[in-house]
């Protein structure tokens, strides 16, 4: 007897990975559970830049306009300090990143999701999940699929489950996110400080925020306070939000009916502000790849197809990130190398043109 499916593709996780690889299958007339086990909106630690490479995205999602609408602010520039020493001022020429709060910028494109048709339940945890037999139980009761997404980020539950996760490295790194309203003098560029126990991003976002993301080595200091605070002299008390790994060995994308998109596969160092355009990209690539296996239920070429893809996306222009993981895998590197004088300015101009347009 032909296996019974409640739907075409159950997408854990409803992050910008996972509602934009929903939107675009549900846009193809499949059907879509979207599960997260957050209520939307909600908040995420990120630096909130979004790289401008995500355009052509919102076009082929016809979300163009929609996106322009949203509040945000157009970064300038990038400025790199270190401890508190300029060291590189950078003027973009064309269009840099735009900076969004990602509490707006998430719950609009989930919005869109769910007016494409995409079922979608909030306050949802996925609990386990077979990759034989496409079946994903939750807090919320079992649904079954001819294919599984998991896009439920850094930490995923789905790729430990599916056997798609190498084994755990350590890592020291902790990232710490504040919002508070932006300071008057802060202008449109985004402020880099790199010191000896991390580096943090400082910038504007949609009308009058301001965003602080923080990576500190978690064995030399614990305190985002007194990290920014050094920098950042008149910082207000703010909420601080954790996370962790920094870093993680990429998984497989996928296995039988399992496939992952965005940060459950492959976490990027958050230096570069790309990993929310990877995690679009994947999302559309997967939903793409995806088509044959829904069709006729022929999987494994399909899925071959989404991996090659998938590899191919990330080994283009990666070793800008790639080198930037490695020196800030241990911070004190590149504080070392920024402390001679004179420093390779064109080294840094060409890390930061290729971060803007890679
Ligand atoms: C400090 C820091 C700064 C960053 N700055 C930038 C930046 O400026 N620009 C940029 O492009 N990128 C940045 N990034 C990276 C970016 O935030 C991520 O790459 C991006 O959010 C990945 O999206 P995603 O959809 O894959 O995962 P996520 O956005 O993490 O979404 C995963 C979703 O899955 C849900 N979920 C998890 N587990 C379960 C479960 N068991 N059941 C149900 N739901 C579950 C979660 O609730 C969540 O909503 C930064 C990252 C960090 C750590």
């Amino acid at each position: 007897m032909a296996p019974s499916f409640s739907h075409d593709v159950v997408v854990v996780g409803a992050g910008l990975a996972g509602s934009s690889a929903a939107l675009a299958l549900a846009r193809r007339g499949n059907r879509v559970a979207l599960l997260d086990r957050a209520s939307f909106p909600r908040p995420k630690v990120c630096g909130n830049c979004l790289h401008p490479r995500t355009w052509k995205i919102w076009e082929q999602l016809g979300l163009a306009d929609s996106f322009r609408a949203l509040p945000h602010t157009d970064i300038a520039g990038f400025d790199i300090q270190c401890e508190g020493r300029p060291v590189h001022r950078l003027d973009f020429q064309a269009q840099g990143p735009r900076s969004i709060s990602r509490y707006v910028l998430d719950d609009w494109l989930l919005g869109h999701a769910r007016e494409a048709g995409v079922e979608v339940f909030p306050g949802t945890t996925v609990t386990a999940v077979d990759a034989e037999q496409g079946t994903v139980r939750t807090s919320g009761g079992e649904f079954r699929a001819r294919l599984v997404f998991g896009a439920d980020g850094r930490n995923s539950l789905v790729a430990r489950q599916a056997r798609l996760m190498p084994p755990p490295r350590r890592c020291h790194r902790v990232a710490w996110q504040a919002t508070l309203l932006a300071p008057l003098e802060l202008d449109r560029h985004v402020y880099l400080q790199v010191f000896e126990d991390g580096y943090f991003g400082y910038c504007r976002f949609g009308d009058d925020g301001a965003v602080v993301s923080l990576v500190l080595d978690a064995r030399r200091s614990a305190d985002p306070v007194a990290a920014v605070r050094r920098y950042l002299p008149h910082l207000p008390e703010q909420e601080w939000l954790r996370m962790s790994p920094i870093t993680r060995a990429p998984a497989r994308p996928g296995r039988d009916r399992v496939w992952l998109v965005g940060d459950s596969a492959h976490v990027m160092e958050p230096f570069t502000g790309e990993g929310m355009s990877f995690a679009l990209a994947t999302g559309l690539l997967a939903a793409e790849s995806a088509a044959p296996a829904l069709d006729s239920d022929r999987i494994a070429p399909a899925l071959a197809d989404y991996t090659r893809k998938h590899r191919s996306l990330y080994n283009r222009g990666a070793w800008v990130n790639t080198f930037t993981r490695w020196i800030l895998g241990e911070p004190q590197r590149l504080t070392h190398l920024l402390r001679r004088v004179p420093f390779p300015r064109c080294a840094l101009d060409l890390l930061s043109r290729q971060i803007q347009l890679a």
